[in-house]
This record gives structure tokens, sequence and C-alpha cells, in this order.
């Protein structure tokens, strides 16, 4: 039930890119099908790389050579590598070759190489020789309208990225935990920035009545549901007992629908979603950014940096990005070594 409410959230056109035209128009154009002629001219291309790269592979002719020794790479070397794809035959010219959401991936990642060659050819390089050092570990969401390079506009190298269900840090989570060590004991980042963002899915989950424990574990799905209901349950507790007036009013809305609506024998309240816009929604949002800037900021490894005065200071950040504008704001929330004066923020600030 609660998988079928956040897709459905997720899909809904009021959370797409409605209000950012320019990022609209370069999605549409990046997913609209190719042109007969598009696909004609690309498999032509292919098709001289694949007679070119497959020169040294076997071929029908030689077949009858392969020996058993060495059969099974051969087979394995036959393979059409994403150069050499077999050509169009009639079931498949109208256009069925390939998939418009892969095929806008692999246009992408052309894009994205020739953008490197043309402007940092030897930035990828560079990076692979002698490693990453991002002054950021980023934690976020794992919807998809938050790209953290994409919104940054941040090349390769800069964020060293983890996400999950409404950017949770979890001390007893063995990802979360890893993560933030190997950050800042292996990578050496300067900043830890957690980053919710308004629409979030698993926020809006946790405004809903949470189901029976015992009717949730009957069905297979649901215990799918039980894992992300786990998940946010840090999140319901900011819910029931946050002191934010906007949290406030919608809790006891809530509730005082769930008293009607039982003394009818209708059914639990506050099964709607919250609106985008609705304050309390928002403020759940930028709430459980800061509970998680807590987290981060007494887990053993903060904790151990700062006692021990590493040589690096280290901040951790609490942000906030609008799905809707594309901006990113700091909810003032940013914690530093002890003694050590937090730096300022270009970003607009939300307290
Ligand atoms: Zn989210």
């Amino acid at each position: 039930m609660l998988l079928a409410v956040m897709r459905s959230m997720l899909r809904a056109p009021r959370y797409t890119f409605a209000t950012s035209p320019t990022l609209h128009r370069a999605t549409l154009s990046l997913l609209h099908p190719l042109s007969l002629t598009d696909q004609h001219k690309y498999r032509l291309k292919h098709r001289r790389h694949c007679s070119h790269s497959s020169s040294n592979a076997p071929n029908d002719d030689n077949d009858a050579n392969i020996n058993k020794e060495n059969s099974a790479w051969k087979i394995l070397n036959r393979l059409p590598s994403p150069e050499c794809i077999q050509p169009p035959t009639a079931a498949n010219a109208q256009g069925a070759m390939f998939l418009p959401e892969i095929e806008a991936l692999y246009r992408g990642n052309q894009k994205f190489r020739d953008m490197i060659a043309a402007t940092t050819p030897e930035l990828l390089r560079d990076l692979a020789k002698q490693g990453q050092r991002p002054p950021f570990m980023l934690l976020d969401c794992s919807d998809s309208r938050v790209g953290e390079q994409v919104i940054f506009s941040a090349e390769p190298g800069t964020l060293f990225t983890t996400g999950n269900v409404a950017n949770q840090f979890h001390e007893h989570d063995l990802n979360s935990k890893s993560v933030l060590q190997y950050a800042v004991s292996t990578l050496l980042v300067k900043h830890v920035v957690v980053m919710g963002h308004y629409g979030c899915g698993g926020v809006a989950a946790a405004t809903l009545p949470q189901p029976p424990p015992a009717t949730r574990a009957e069905d297979p799905v649901d215990n799918v549901d039980n894992a992300v209901q786990d998940w946010i349950l840090p999140i319901r507790a900011i819910y029931g007992t946050s002191e934010r007036k906007e949290i406030v009013e919608h809790r006891e809305r809530r509730a005082t629908l769930g008293n009607r609506k039982r003394e009818i024998g209708g059914k639990e309240a506050g099964e709607q979603l919250p609106d985008l816009h609705d304050p309390a929604f928002r403020a759940l949002v930028e709430e459980n950014v800061k509970a998680n800037v807590q987290r981060i900021a007494r887990s053993t490894v903060i904790s151990n940096h700062y006692t021990h005065s590493a040589p690096q200071p280290v901040y951790v950040h609490g942000w906030v990005y609008d799905i809707e504008t594309g901006e990113v704001a700091d909810l003032g929330v940013t914690v530093g070594p002890p003694g050590v004066d937090v730096p300022a923020s270009p970003f607009p600030l939300l307290r």
C-alpha cells in the first residue's frame, strides 16, 4: 500500500519538471524517439564500427576452426558490444530496436563524453590516475528528481555521494556508517552535507497512519512495505513529537479528522498524502534534515574526529532542495569542531 502510494506520488504530474521549462525541454528532447532518418544514420555508423572492431573475432567462415579449448572465449567475444549492434531486421525497422529510455541514456553518455573532451580532456584520466579527493560527502534522497552532480553543475571528483529513502543516517546501519567513515577518514572530505528535498515521498509517508504490524506481516508485498515503514520510523517520530507550529497543527487536524471518521465507522484519517506546498510537509522535510545532521554530528565517526583534533576540520551541514525551482537553501544548522567557527554560507538561509 505504502509503496503504491509513494510510486503514485512520484509519478504525479505536479511533481514533474512542469515549472522548469528549460529542463523540461532538454529532457523532452533527450527522451524523444529517434526519427527513422536518425536511426538509419546511427545504424550505418555503428555497423562500420562493428565490422572494423570485430576484425579479430571469429565469423561464420571460420566457425569450423573453433577448437574446444578456446570456444567459450570466442563465443563471448562474438557477443555484440554496445558499438556492435545487429543490423535492423524487418521486425525492428519501425524503431523498436532500442528502447527509448535506454537510447536516451546512451545519447546522454555520448554528450557527456563529448563535453569532457571539448572542455577538460584530462579530467577523467587524471582522476583515474591520481584517485579522488572530493571536498564533499553528500547524503541525499534516492529520488530521481534530485540529481546531485547536475543541480550543482559539479565536475566528477567533487561529490562523494550516498542516498536512500528520505536521506536517513542511522548509526546502526552498516552502509551509513561505512560511507561516513570512508569519507572522513580516508577521503578527508571537508564537508558532510545532508540534503533533503521538498515533495519527498518518504517524508510524506511518515505523516500517514502506520499500518498495524500484524496485518503487514501476512502479505509478501506488505513485508516490503514493512522495510520502508521501519526505515522511516525516525521521521514518524519527528512528526509525532515536533513542536514546530506547522507540524503541530497538521498533527492535530489529522487526529480530529481521525476521531470523526472512527465515530462514523470510516477509515483511519490522514490517508491522503500532504500536498507539495503544505507548510507542515515542508517543515517536516526540514526537521528531518536537521535530525540527521545531529545524528551524524553525534556519530562515533565524527565524535572521534573532533575528539582527536584531526588536522582537517569537518563541518556537517543541513540543506534542502526545492524540486520545483532547483534552488538549494541552507537550514543554518551547520556543526563544526568545538571552538571552531562554522563557515559562512552563500546559499539562502532558512531558519
Ligand atoms: Zn525523497
